[in-house]
């Protein structure tokens, strides 16, 4: 049976949840359906952290859903048909159906992976099917109490993230729910419940399996945060890192200066972070890559100029990058365009200097050159990089003299 936690015995107030997630669960409401908030907006409340988002459950169907919000609500998906109703542009709260366990219907391939599943279902079933038991706990808008089925709360006591069911059927149906444990883990500060990490090392390689497009979405939540880089530790600990970035994994022991310039890279984006800055996903593919482009370089650099033979070795690295992870196009053509950069930031004699800084990718070359310096020790690097961040700092027209002044 449930444990159901009245409204005057936990601290989660109508004033901590955002007012659009408020209007979805109120609208769902007065149409007579059952509506809770779930998931990542419970867990964090009741944790004292802000939540990213909130979603909601309802035993609404899609199309009801629609009914109630009419052209508010635009549903998405395919595998998992999911409403968002929308307040402004790019403002939705997100609402999905009790899904149900119905086995006939939930259909999954040949390894136990989930390929389509619109079965709807209870919120006792509904229930069963989320990852982790600090996730499944329902806040409900008809009395305000938390219901929670799995020992969640007891759980978010303990500070344990503990996957639902038996978890190597879990992570069978779902490999990203791996990269998730570590992610929860460290976000959360939980420690990883031992049935729960005995199976995510060997349970990678089905990351392997996992849409390359939905694994880009997956990567920059794992790293676009401000713990970025024990989120890194940790998916090297338990060798989940090797099925995201294959060739930069394998240089990772070979050389520590790799090492040095993914850290570098993590930790200029917590800092970004902490200070309010956005971060950009070709940043973070151009110095997780940069390791492997420089190494595709070299023997080309035999036959062709540096120039080419980097255009060629960014093929290749990138084309390569893509059967794991499908970034976007917009954002390879950057990662190439702040690869090229790095060629061009040595000749900053007179009006080049100047020219190089109009480039749209100038600001991410010179954090990257900053990272290389960082990372390599390289003196000459070193003090490319603080003639960039001065002459930066000069106005206009000192820049002209400081610029006449490179050889
Ligand atoms: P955050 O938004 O802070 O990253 P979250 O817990 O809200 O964390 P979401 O990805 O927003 O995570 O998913 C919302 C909820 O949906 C989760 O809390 C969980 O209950 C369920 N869920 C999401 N992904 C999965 C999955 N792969 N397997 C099972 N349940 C999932
Ligand atoms: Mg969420």
């Amino acid at each position: 049976a449930p444990i159901r936690v009245p409204r005057s015995e936990h601290n989660i107030s109508r004033k901590m949840i955002d007012k659009p997630a408020l209007d979805v669960l109120y609208g769902l409401k007065r149409a007579g359906y059952d509506a809770y908030l779930v998931g990542g907006g419970v867990r964090d409340l009741l944790l004292g952290l802000e939540p990213k988002d909130f979603d909601v459950v309802t035993n609404a169907r899609p199309e009801e859903i629609k009914r109630v919000f009419g052209r508010k609500c635009r549903i998405i998906g395919r595998r998992f048909r999911l409403a968002h109703v929308y307040f402004g542009r790019d403002n939705y709260v997100e609402v999905a159906t009790f899904r149900g366990q119905g086995e006939g219907q939930r259909k999954t391939d040949g390894q136990g992976r989930i390929i389509y599943d619109n079965v709807y279902g209870t919120l006792e079933e509904d229930v069963w099917r989320r990852d982790f038991t600090v996730n499944a706990l329902y806040y409900d808008i008809r009395n305000f109490s938390i219901i929670d089925y799995t020992g969640g709360l007891n759980d978010l006591r303990n500070g344990q993230l503990r996957l639902i069911g038996d978890p190597e059927t879990r992570y069978r149906e779902d490999p990203v729910r791996t990269i998730r444990a570590v992610r929860f883990a460290v976000k959360l500060g939980f420690n990883i419940e031992p049935q729960t990490e005995k199976p995510l090392r060997e349970m990678g390689a089905l990351l392997a399996e996992v849409s390359p497009a939905r694994l880009f979405e997956e990567t920059l939540k794992l790293f676009h945060n401000r713990q970025a880089v024990e989120v890194f530790e940790k998916l090297r600990h338990y060798d989940l890192f090797r099925h995201l970035f294959p060739v930069t994994d394998a240089l990772l022991d070979e050389d520590e200066a790799v090492a040095a310039l993914v850290v570098a890279g993590l930790q200029s984006t917590e800092r970004r972070l902490q200070i309010g800055k956005g971060v950009n996903p070709a940043f973070l593919f151009a110095f997780m890559l940069w390791s492997v482009l420089e190494r595709r370089m070299q023997p080309l650099l035999a036959e062709h100029s540096p120039q080419e033979a980097m255009a060629k070795a960014a093929d290749a690295v990138i084309a390569e990058q893509m059967k794991h992870i499908a970034v976007p196009r917009r954002f390879t053509q950057q990662v190439r365009d702040i690869w090229h950069l790095q060629l061009r930031l040595p000749n900053r004699h007179g009006e080049r200097a100047a020219r190089l800084m109009e480039h749209p990718r100038f600001r991410a070359a010179y954090d990257l050159l900053g990272l290389r310096a960082e990372a390599s020790g390289d003196e000459a690097l070193k003090a490319l990089h603080a003639w960039w961040t001065e002459y930066q700092a000069l106005s206009p027209v000192e820049r002209v003299a400081f610029a006449a002044q490179v050889a």
